[in-house]
């Protein structure tokens, strides 16, 4: 039976030479793949409480939104700075070269809600940082940060762990 790092394939020199990407792209329209992928990001929060999936963009919204709807609870949506329509809180976070910033509704998230954290892809964890900063300023509370890829080799689930905070991964 294929396995849910089975349907991810890689694609060199994306985005830049030298850049090994790790296309999940594959992994979501396949109907098998979906369903592997969303079936175990779902399994280790049996029984725990989630009032909220929080999202980061871009692919973290497909498995967010479908781990969101599994779960009955709503969907936030980390965005890059500047798509949100509402009054936003920012967070700004460095890159490779450079640096971002991420937004969220300052009304998505109430105080104390129990929070779920989804993405693709944990490198640094700076995006996954950035976006837990945010939910902790509207006062949220992380329980998990899910993530279909880790690339062990850049440091993101150990930093996140190192934070105290729990961290699942599907494949690396
Ligand atoms: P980090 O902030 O360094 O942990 O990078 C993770 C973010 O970059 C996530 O939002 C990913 O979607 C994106 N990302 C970085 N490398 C890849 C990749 O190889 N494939 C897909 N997404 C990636």
């Amino acid at each position: 039976m294929k396995t849910v790092k089975d349907y991810i394939r890689t694609i060199p020199d994306f985005p830049h030479e030298g850049i090994m990407f790790r296309d999940v792209t594959t992994l979501f329209s396949d109907p098998r793949g979906m369903r592997l992928a969303i079936d175990q990001m779902l399994a280790p929060y049996v029984g725990t409480r989630i009032d909220k999936v929080v999202g980061l963009e871009a692919r973290g919204f497909i498995l967010g939104g479908a781990v969101a709807h599994q779960l009955s609870v709503g969907f936030v949506p980390v965005r890059k700075k500047g798509k949100l329509p509402g009054k936003v809180i920012s967070q700004d976070y460095s890159l490779e070269y450079g640096q971002a910033t991420v937004e969220m509704h300052t009304d998505a998230i109430e105080a104390g809600e129990k929070i779920l954290v989804v993405d693709d892809l944990l490198a640094t964890g700076g995006t996954a940082e950035a976006g837990i900063t945010l939910i902790e300023r509207l006062g949220g509370e992380i329980v998990s940060c899910s993530f279909v890829v880790d690339l062990p080799e850049l440091g993101g689930r150990k930093k996140l762990a190192g934070l105290g905070y729990d961290v699942h991964c599907l494949c690396d």
